[in-house]
């Protein structure tokens, strides 16, 4: 179904966007990302590594289970190499065009925000970009929050002084943790249709 179909029949005003492959999908070498991560984690845990590889889990589980373990210095040795990889290492990104046309056409219409696994400098170059870095209401990165999706630290960032009727929330997304975290936090999950260019 259209999104906007889909919002005809099912009235929100709350609208969280993820970033990476719902509104542009950047050009990123994951495997550079993955053994990154491989190595900060063995530097703490090489059981939880082996456990990563044997299990084939996705990055993201093994950096949550990581800081679930380690707290916060291990959090933030994480967030400085996402930095630096996401600097040095985005070659370019297409873009949704349905996705960016509906948030240009309706960010009167609803509160938009971001909840993204990426790090600020990236998104802000983007949306900067394409114009729409004025049309969201908070756009909270992955220095913001410690657990990322499925888990719903990123959520209560965006929503820390109050969090409105959840059924006027939802939760826009191109992936599984995605979906996950929307069910984590109880509100509707729309997946994106794939119209990048
Ligand atoms: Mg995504």
């Amino acid at each position: 179904m259209k999104l906007e179909n889909y919002l005809l029949k099912n009235k929100k005003k709350h609208i969280i966007f993820d970033f990476d492959e719902t509104i542009v999908k950047l050009y990123l070498d994951w495997d550079v990302f993955r053994s990154g991560i491989k190595r900060i984690t063995s530097n703490y845990d090489r059981e939880l590594v082996e456990k990563y590889e044997k299990e084939k889990l996705r990055g993201i589980d093994l950096m949550n289970l990581g800081i679930q373990k380690y707290g916060k210095k291990y959090w933030e040795k994480l967030i400085d190499f996402t930095l630096e990889f996401e600097k040095k290492n985005l070659s370019g990104e297409s873009v949704n065009r349905e996705i960016v046309k509906f948030i240009l056409e309706n960010s009167e219409r609803y509160k938009m925000y971001i909840w993204s696994s990426n790090t600020l400098p990236t998104i802000e170059n983007s949306l900067r970009r394409m114009e729409l870095f004025e049309r969201f209401e908070r756009i909270v990165t992955r220095e913001m929050y410690s657990l990322a999706k499925p888990y719903t630290d990123g959520f209560e960032v965006i929503f820390h002084d109050e969090v409105p009727d959840k059924s006027k929330i939802l939760m826009i997304g191109d992936s599984g943790s995605d979906e996950k975290a929307a069910q984590n936090c109880r509100i509707d999950f729309y997946k994106v249709g794939y119209d990048f260019e």
